[in-house]
């Protein structure tokens, strides 16, 4: 079901959850600010969400609530991921959906990093 963005933020969602490791994931990274982990329903060879460890909607809550500080640490956190996984030397792409338009399924801001394969217009 997508998002309601006029709702707030619901700590019964599945990245919270995996955040208070009552649900595993496949983590890849984590910080103070942020978590790294494998898509589920993986689009694209390399699909990995990273999330920021704060109770933010999505990236519209997040750009407008988060702390200075927060936001350093969940940018570097997702440059870092890619670059760990090398995937600036075929490129890669950045994907953040925002409200039920968009199609948000999770009410948790998660970026997705798709890589490994030349990548379409867009992906989803
Ligand atoms: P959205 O459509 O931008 O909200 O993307 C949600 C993403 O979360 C989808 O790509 C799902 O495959 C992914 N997803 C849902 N549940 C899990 C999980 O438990 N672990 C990892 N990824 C998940």
């Amino acid at each position: 079901m997508p998002i309601d963005p006029t709702k707030p933020y619901d700590d019964s969602n599945i990245f919270a959850r995996i955040l208070r490791g009552e649900l595993p994931c496949k983590r890849i990274y984590e910080d103070e600010h942020a978590l790294a982990f494998h898509d589920i329903n993986p689009l694209a060879p390399v699909h990995i969400l990273v999330i920021p460890k704060g109770p933010y909607v999505s990236w519209d809550d997040f750009s407008a609530r988060a702390s200075d500080a927060e936001m350093a640490g969940f940018v570097r956190a997702v440059g870092k991921v890619a670059r760990d996984q090398q995937l600036e030397v075929q490129g890669y792409r950045l994907l953040a959906n925002i409200g039920k338009r968009a199609g948000q399924e999770v009410p948790h801001l998660h970026v997705h990093i798709f890589g490994g394969q030349p990548l379409g217009p867009m992906l989803a």
